[in-house]
């Protein structure tokens, strides 16, 4: 068996394990990155984000950042236990140290590393701009990597080239390797022709969530796993190993297995993100050619995720956005239907019903107790305009305009998923945490496979967090390392 000997092993070549790579190799650590998609394919769901970051500046995280991700726990922890969450983290009970909550320190440790981690990666060729984005409405600010998150793979890839870390392409790992006291002191894998490979040092785990299981997706989904996919052909690559590994060790875990990130995508179209955001526009009607949802609850991208959600509990996981010729009114439509697919037209309503396959007098219906409920106003698509519907179930809160004008189209949409939300509880310094409220020696994770979302993703930060926890990832291990001489 061929065994690689380093002092860092990183699994994943997306955000967090390029980000673990260069910041391990940045202080002398001997580094190897194993990913088991080819070099061409390489960096999961990050080769294909355009990687809007949460932030207000370079150096500053939005307003509420903080707020967003502590709130969006909406469980009812046992003060009982969240009571020692004021003392260090030595002198908390082994319980709270492992228990299924949002771990604040992990949050302010994001909130002040963020800005760093940007400027740290500007260092390595990152630029970083207020590009626009597909939402029509928005309720934060956002940066971006100029030339998305493939640039982020390229660049951050070949700075870890030149700082000496060795790729192992077409290699999975598929099991830790634990010393007598205790310690993970390395991992196995496979290579491209199956042979079992051995890898040598501290690891951290950056391999992404379950999305591309299907076994782990019904195992924690359900039926739904059946109607959804992942966004991205990345994301396929993200078969959960990495944290079933970590499991088999007795890892506890953070993030709510129910969930995963959704986000609205036109099921016709295998373009990465062919994503839908109009839909507070027009009305989202199932099969039975029902309403069933408010579209318009504010913002777009603060309500996105949930009414997908919506769209995903209807018959078979779908629905259409109708919408009529007025749609063309609002500036971004354009930039909100991102699908190339063309919309299914009809002059009527009636005969738009018949070619989405749906009864044409329960649309037509639909239809006319909707526009019958808008409202008169002046109807503003760039912000949320009050022009709410009256007397209709479900209300429509925002852009309530009658949809009379032909011709009328609908798009198909599903929900896609971008990441799973269950994943491994880490520390601020993103050691894994085992069951009992110990850090397990010699073992990291970072990015998408470790938990912090719960029931809404607080948008625009999961590169963010990969690339925090990651780089701090990779400066524990090599600094672990260089202690032991
Ligand atoms: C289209 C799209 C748009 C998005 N938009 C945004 C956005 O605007 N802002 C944002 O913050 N987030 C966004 N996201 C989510 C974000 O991109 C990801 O959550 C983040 O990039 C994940 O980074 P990661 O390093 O944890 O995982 P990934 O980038 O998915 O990398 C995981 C790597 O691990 C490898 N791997 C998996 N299993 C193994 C194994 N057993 N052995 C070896 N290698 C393995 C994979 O091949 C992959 O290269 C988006 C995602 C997509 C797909």
């Amino acid at each position: 068996m061929t065994t690689h000997r380093y002092d860092v092993v990183v699994v994943g070549g997306g955000i967090a394990g390029l980000s673990a790579a260069v910041s391990a190799a940045g202080v002398g650590a001997r580094v190897g990155l194993l990913d088991r998609a080819s070099e061409a394919e390489t960096g999961g769901n990050t080769r294909y984000t355009e990687a809007y970051l949460r932030m207000r500046s370079t150096d500053e995280p939005a307003e509420g950042f903080t707020d967003a991700l502590v709130d969006d726990f909406m469980g009812h922890p046992d003060p009982g236990l969240t009571a020692d969450a004021v003392l260090d983290r030595d002198r908390r009970s082994p319980l709270l140290r492992a228990h299924h909550v949002v771990d604040l320190d992990y949050v302010e440790a994001f909130a002040d590393n963020a800005g760093p981690t940007l400027r740290w990666l500007e260092s390595h060729g990152i630029a970083f701009a207020q590009l626009p984005t597909l939402f029509p409405t928005v309720s934060t600010t956002r940066l971006a990597p100029v030339g998305g998150g493939l640039a982020l793979v390229e660049t951050l890839g070949k700075r870890a080239r030149d700082l000496g870390v060795d790729f192992h392409f077409e290699t999975t790992a598929r099991s830790l390797v634990v010393d007598p006291a205790g310690r993970v002191a390395g991992l196995h894998a496979a290579d491209h022709s199956g042979a079992a490979v051995h890898f040598v040092g501290a690891v951290v785990l950056a391999s992404g969530g379950y999305q591309g299981n299907p076994e782990m997706m019904a195992r924690y989904h359900g039926d739904k796993a059946l109607t959804c996919r992942p966004v991205a052909r990345g994301g396929n690559y993200n078969k959960g190993e990495g944290i079933e590994m970590a499991l088999a060790l007795g890892a506890a875990t953070a993030g709510n297995f129910a969930l995963f990130h959704a986000e609205p995508v036109d099921p016709r179209s295998g373009d990465p993100e062919a994503a839908i955001m109009a839909f507070p526009y027009g009305v989202l009607v199932n099969e039975q050619g029902e309403r069933f949802v408010d579209e318009a609850r504010g913002p777009v991208d603060a309500w996105y995720e949930r009414t997908t959600r919506d769209i995903q509990d209807q018959p078979h996981g779908i629905a259409w956005l109708v919408l009529d010729a007025s749609a063309s009114a609002v500036p971004t439509i354009r930039t909100a239907i991102r699908t190339v697919e063309p919309p299914v037209s009809g002059a009527t309503v009636a005969q738009l019903a018949e070619r989405i396959g749906v009864d044409a007098q329960a649309l037509e219906g639909t239809v006319a107790a909707y526009n019958a409920a808008c409202p008169e106003g002046e109807w503003d698509p760039t912000r949320p305009d009050g022009l709410a519907t009256t007397g209709l179930t479900p209300p429509k809160c925002n852009w309530a305009k009658p949809i009379e004008v032909a011709p009328f189209e609908a798009y198909p949409v599903i929900a896609a998923n971008v990441f799973t939300f269950g994943g491994l509880k880490v520390d601020a310094t993103s050691r894994v945490v085992d069951r009992d409220g110990r850090t397990i020696a010699g073992l990291y994770a970072a990015g998408e496979m470790t938990g912090l979302y719960y029931s809404n993703y607080t948008g625009s930060t999961s590169v963010l967090r990969g690339a925090t926890f990651g780089k701090i990832a990779g400066a524990h291990a090599a600094s672990l390392v260089a202690a032991e001489g």
